[in-house]
């Protein structure tokens, strides 16, 4: 076995973890969350307005609805009172038709504007059972999106728990000097998250870039310890 084969090991677990972590930030529900949650104060404001024009209406209606019911009063009494033996003279009869006359018109044209505000309360009850149920669909889609989410995090913190504690075992055996410079490369852009990569058939594993004879002579006489990098990538080789 290849005296740094251990690092190659560290590095497949620490690319186990990008990938997990990967897993966890690219997940679609994390799009999903915010766009939902934005919906949802929409909707939450489309039915509280809906609500509060009802009350509204309501409040209306049942004015209109006592102003009716003594409108009825006013022309039963004034009919009473003009059958009520007393006597009338012609200028008295004639005030109190004109005045029942009013009355009744009073009386149809409340009732009409009640009907139209039953009408307008039966819309806005529509309005507001449709908000209620996109509402609750939305809740129970954040639900589930909050549900995965949570279900992946957690199974990604264990999966980085147990993966670092593997890599803690192995990286041990792996000299500091070729682990920092091993980690100073992973860090870098663009290296896809290897910093090491396996020196074979005179390539680099990494960037696959073909070493002179000369230089691999080279490589092959330092000790096992030294660090040899990759002229191209800068990876730490691995014989
Ligand atoms: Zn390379």
């Amino acid at each position: 076995m290849s005296f740094l084969a251990p690092l190659l090991e560290v590095q497949d677990l620490d690319v186990a973890g990008d990938t997990a972590r990967t897993r966890s930030a690219k997940l679609p529900e994390r799009v999903a969350l915010p766009k939902l949650e934005g919906e949802l104060v929409e909707i939450e404001s489309r039915l509280a307005t809906a609500i509060a024009e009802r009350a509204l209406k309501q409040a209306e209606e049942e004015q209109i609805d006592q102003q009716v019911a003594q409108v009825a009063r006013d022309i039963e009494t004034a009919e009473v009172e003009r059958y009520s033996g007393k006597r009338k003279n012609q200028d008295e009869a004639t005030a109190h038709d004109e005045s029942q006359q009013r009355l009744h018109e009073k009386q149809t044209s409340l009732e009409e504007r009640e009907m139209e505000l039953l009408e307008e309360i039966e819309a806005v009850e529509s309005r507001i059972s449709e908000q209620e149920s996109s509402s609750a669909l939305n809740q129970a889609e954040l639900k589930k999106v909050v549900e995965v989410i949570g279900k992946v995090e957690g199974e990604v913190a264990s999966e980085l728990v147990r993966l670092a504690d593997a890599r803690e075992k192995i990286a041990k055996s792996v000299p500091t000097h070729l682990l920092s410079a091993y980690e100073r490369v992973r860090a870098q852009p663009q290296k896809g998250g290897r910093g090491a990569a396996m020196l074979a058939d005179g390539r680099c594993g990494g960037c696959r870039i073909k070493l002179p004879s000369l230089e691999m002579s080279r490589m092959l006489a330092e000790p096992e310890e030294a660090l040899i990098q990759c002229p191209q990538c800068r990876r730490v080789l691995v014989r």
